[in-house]
């Protein structure tokens, strides 16, 4: 396992010689020392950035980015044990779901190849100019060297989904992953080189978020920040872009809402309600933590919800049949319980709520069901990033629209109805960047992310990820004989 700073196609220590612990979360020993960067490294790092853009990288056609994009993809695919094995022992989350994350990631860079290939064809785009002595191209160009910073949830799935965007466009990074989860990122960095990445096109910096994070989106060399994360981290992200008049794209936190009809089928509804908050432990942006219930099923489905809930094997990630495993870290671990405390008192605690029985060490904690929650209640309006789901009921549709869109978020939503007229109609007075109908959390590569509000704004994925690393650059000439006096004309 590499624990050091991945700078201009090397290992590197941090220059101040600084470490940080990784700490498994199931059994809460030391898995690794990772390098803590800070300032210097990462002005050696964006240094690196800036002279890889400025040399030959920029100049490669798409195709051949293309080419360096599959090798890459075809490794990760390769590695899929190993990595996902890393993360499951990082970040504390199931193998299988791990695995998931492997599989896409690698998706990830096979998508962008694809689009990289089709921006050769695409890179400028003719204007009709009604002035005829005038033509006019749109030419889209590498934004420059980028700063991108990802959270814990999913470490090597949002490196990915920034990483592999950002070099089909053809810029050049400086990825700072957190500090909790550090080592899928430096292992992605040297997948890159071993794919032939030329040095300094991808840099990673391990660090602190106060330190690293900061540098980096203060830098005044990066062109573009993209940053996944919190609320209040994208806002002081944002406030450093503003100080450098820098474009950024933020996702952000959710408290998305999950609508359930009368008319579901209810074996289908607990299935994607379990897992629309229970995956990944609910340390998922988009979690559909917020259950929005027809008033007539309602004591139906909370039944069936609590007995399925209760019945969710919980162990390590590396145990096969384990299907919730610990939080990421003693530091959310605490946060949740504390959200849970505070929520005995005013919320109806119908499941979990506390550690399992069975589980003396680790950040596990029981699949935590709270019904009638007061919409006034911090467990109705804050995002808890943990396995916990808060219940309420409706009577009619336009309340529970208004109860899923009464939130500061805006990230996703979903609607659970046998009604597909209603479930269309309900789906566009959503007021979310994703809404799911009939399910709850897939994401595809394809399809656009991101949200409104509070849940940040810019788009990942899809056409609209590319696009966000791509500047387009007027380019118009005089094409007329005739010689251009604006005196006379
Ligand atoms: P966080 O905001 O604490 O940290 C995110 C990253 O920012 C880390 O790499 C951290 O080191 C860095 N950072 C911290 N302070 C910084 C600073 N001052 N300047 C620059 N960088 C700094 O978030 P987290 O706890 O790691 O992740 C959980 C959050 O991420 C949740 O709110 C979740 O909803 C959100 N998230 C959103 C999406 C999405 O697509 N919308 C996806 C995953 C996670």
């Amino acid at each position: 396992m590499r624990t050091q700073l991945f700078i201009d196609g090397g290992f590197v220590d941090a220059h101040a010689g600084r470490t940080l612990a990784s700490i498994d979360p199931a059994t809460e020993a030391v898995l690794g020392m990772a390098a803590a960067g800070d300032k210097a490294d990462i002005d050696r790092a964006v240094a690196a950035a800036v002279r890889a853009f400025a040399g030959d990288w920029r100049r490669t056609t798409g195709a051949q980015r293309a080419v360096l994009l599959r090798r890459i993809a075809a490794a990760i695919a390769s590695e899929r044990e190993a990595l996902a094995r890393l993360e499951v022992q990082d970040n504390g989350k199931p193998l299988a779901e791990a695995q998931w994350d492997v599989d896409d990631a690698a998706a990830c860079f096979q998508f962008y190849a694809d689009l990289a290939d089709e921006l050769d064809d695409a890179r400028s785009t003719d204007i009709a100019l009604p002035d005829q002595r005038f033509e006019s191209r749109a030419r889209q160009e590498p934004i420059g060297p980028c700063g991108l910073i990802v959270p814990w949830n999913y470490p090597l799935l949002m490196a990915a989904w920034k990483v592999a965007p950002a070099l089909a466009a053809g810029c050049t990074a400086v990825l700072k992953p957190s500090e909790v989860t550090p080592f899928s990122a430096i292992r992605l960095a040297e997948i890159c080189a071993e794919a032939g990445l030329p040095p300094g096109v991808l840099n990673v910096v391990t660090g602190f978020g106060h330190e690293a994070g900061a540098a980096l989106v203060a830098h005044p060399d990066i062109r573009k920040i993209a940053f996944t994360g919190s609320v209040p981290t994208g806002q002081r992200v944002m406030r450093a872009a503003a100080e450098g008049t820098r474009p950024v794209s933020l996702e952000l936190g959710g408290k998305s809402a999950i609508i359930v009809f009368d008319d579901v089928d209810i074996d289908h509804a607990i299935a994607w309600i379990m897992f629309g908050i229970f995956w990944n432990q609910g340390q998922v942006c988009s979690a559909t933590s917020r259950l929005i219930v027809e008033r007539s099923i309602a004591p139906r489905l909370t039944d069936r919800l609590i007995e399925a809930a209760s019945a969710i094997p919980i162990g390590s990630g590396l145990e096969p049949a384990t299907r919730l495993g610990p939080l990421v870290s003693r530091e959310q671990y605490g946060k949740v319980l504390g959200f849970i405390e505070r929520a005995r008192n005013g919320a109806a605690l119908v499941a979990g709520g506390g550690r399992p029985a069975h589980l003396a060490r680790g950040f596990f904690l029981e699949p935590t069901i709270f019904a009638d929650v007061p919409v006034d209640h911090e467990v109705w309006i804050e995002e808890i990033f943990g396995p916990v789901l808060a219940m309420r009921t409706f009577a009619a549709e336009s309340e529970a629209i208004q109860l899923a869109n009464d939130s500061r978020f805006g990230l996703a939503a979903a609607v659970l109805t046998a009604d597909t007229v209603r479930a269309d109609r309900v789906a566009e007075a959503l007021d979310a960047g994703i809404v799911w109908i009939n399910c709850s959390q897939p994401t595809f590569v394809e399809a656009p992310w991101g949200g409104r509000k509070h849940s940040g704004f810019g788009r990942e994925l899809g056409r609209w990820g590319l696009a966000g690393y791509l500047d387009v650059k007027q380019i118009t000439r005089y094409r007329s004989a005739a010689a251009w006096d604006w005196y006379r004309s």
